[in-house]
């Protein structure tokens, strides 16, 4: 079974993008109905992430925390000058397993899959891989 692709367009610097639309129209049509779902990012500044939809604060507060922990500028030797990128990405992880059941993932109430962009803005890409089982 192929790996699906979408692509974001991110507008700020740092920035969290809710893709839960996208990942449930790739669910939708890889035709799985019973299975898993691996949603990665591959970008080394860039992550994704699984967390609060309802209250937009809480993407204001996730990121402002994050920037307070791995500060832009803090003495990086990585000549590129994105350092703090590459670190939150890991922090975060480039992947989310998430469970589909009757062609749908399962997700709590209040929750959204994230795009998180922390070197941008710029256009990414997302793979979504859905196997039956
Ligand atoms: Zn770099």
């Amino acid at each position: 079974m192929s790996v699906f692709q979408f692509t974001v367009r991110t507008s700020a610097h740092t920035q969290m993008l809710d893709i839960t639309a996208q990942v449930r129209k790739a669910i939708a049509d890889s035709g799985v109905q019973n299975g898993l779902c691996v949603v990665y990012v591959p970008h080394t500044t860039a992550a994704v992430t699984v967390n609060e939809n309802a209250d937009p604060d809480v993407q204001t507060d996730f990121m402002k925390e994050l920037n307070k922990i791995v500060p832009w500028e803090d003495g990086y030797y990585h000549a590129e000058g994105n350092s703090a990128a590459h670190l939150k990405a890991s922090m975060m992880g480039f992947s989310e397993t998430l469970i589909v059941d009757a062609g749908k993932p399962i997700l709590g109430t209040w929750q959204g899959i994230y795009f998180l962009e922390y070197d941008g803005p710029r256009t990414r890409k997302v793979c979504v891989k859905v196997m039956e089982g």
